[in-house]
Parts: C-alpha cells; structure tokens; sequence
C-alpha cells in the first residue's frame, strides 16, 4: 500500500525539483538578447530532434 504512494512521492517532488531548477535559467535566458543559434533548442523547440550530430 505504501509503494505507489511513495513512488508517487518521490516523482512529484523530482518534477517540482526540475521546476525549481528550470525557472532561474528560464528566466536568465529569457533576459538575454542576444541570439543562441538555431541549436538552442529552447528557442527553436523540436520535440523529435531527428538530425543528432
Ligand atoms: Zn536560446
């Protein structure tokens, strides 16, 4: 009984420690004006990179 909840647990606080980790680079990458490429992957979003070097 106690092993979902625990995995359950342990999942949601690896996604709020992501989170938590995530948001200060979000925001510093945000600021940043200058360009990062067509690699940056956080400008250009692809969800299936299919080209990997
Ligand atoms: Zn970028």
């Amino acid at each position: 009984m106690s092993t979902p909840t625990y995995v359950v647990g342990v999942v949601l606080a690896l996604v709020a420690l992501a989170t938590v980790l995530a948001t200060p680079f979000l925001l510093v990458h945000s600021r940043t004006e200058h360009d990062h490429g067509p690699g940056c992957w956080w400008c250009h979003p692809r969800l299936l990179p299919r080209k990997r070097r």
